[in-house]
């Protein structure tokens, strides 16, 4: 398995109870798993596990064959190789898509390997003629669509989004949802997606999972989230 979270428990050190309770979770190459929740339930907080933004020893994740975390282990967020795309853009104001997309390369990518690495994250993302462009300059879902190209731009093992869409108007919402399943299965790239939105999960995912107090409490296939009521 490409991906492997094992029994993975956190409790917040101001927190009485668990926050993330008992979560498995097994993912093949290139899978995209959605897991929806209400608000509260956890799933900010499961993704900054697995991003290391919060850490903890309970439970083991293993990535690529790359022990992230165990009773011994807890890597920090760097030596991951997880990409994680949230809500809000975060999008340098003074550099253009190009520069912003630039750089989270690796300082010491040679400066060809750079800019051809570049040109194919805006043609994946199809910003290739708002290259040029600030961010102010570009609608909410291109601003969201350079966010992801950022992400995938050093090749991130698995990445991972919270709620990419929840600012978004729901044309916007409902193109992008299309857009980020081609996008991320010509990238061939491992992918979580935590929302509170069925309609995200249902054209998204291969996988869905349903979270409530830090539990999964059901799994269906993208075509069954209508027929779940929780
Ligand atoms: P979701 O993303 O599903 O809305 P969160 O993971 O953000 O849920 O939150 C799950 C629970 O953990 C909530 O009850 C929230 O109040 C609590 N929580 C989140 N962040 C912290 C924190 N830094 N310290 C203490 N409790 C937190
Ligand atoms: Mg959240």
């Amino acid at each position: 398995m490409f991906v492997e979270i094992e029994n993975l428990k956190y409790k917040y050190p101001t927190s009485n109870e668990l926050t993330i309770k008992d979560f498995s979770l097994q993912m093949e190459k290139g899978e995209i798993v959605a897991i929806l929740g209400e608000s509260g339930s956890g799933k900010s907080t499961l993704l900054k596990l697995i991003a290391g933004k919060e850490k903890t020893k309970v439970g083991k994740i293993v990535i690529d064959g790359d022990v992230v975390v165990d009773k011994k282990t807890c890597k920090s967020p760097k030596k991951r190789g997880i990409g994680i795309v949230f809500q809000e853009h975060d999008l340098a104001a003074n550099k253009t898509v190009e520069g912003n997309i630039k750089r989270t390369l690796p300082l010491l990518m040679a400066k060809n390997a750079k800019e051809d690495r570049v040109e194919e994250m805006l043609d994946l993302v199809d910003l290739y003629i708002f290259r040029d462009r600030f961010p102010k300059e570009l609608s909410g879902g291109q601003q969201q669509r350079v966010t992801l190209a950022k992400a995938l731009a050093p090749e991130p093992s698995l990445i991972l989004f919270d709620d990419p869409f929840r600012n978004l108007d729901p044309s916007t919402q409902k193109n992008l949802r299309e857009e980020l399943r081609a996008i991320l299965k010509k990238a061939g790239i491992t992918s979580i997606f935590v929302s509170n939105n069925k309609a995200d999960a249902k054209v998204l995912a291969d996988r869905v999972l349903f979270m409530e107090d830090g539990e999964i409490k059901q799994t269906c296939k993208p075509e069954e989230v209508y027929n779940v009521n929780l």
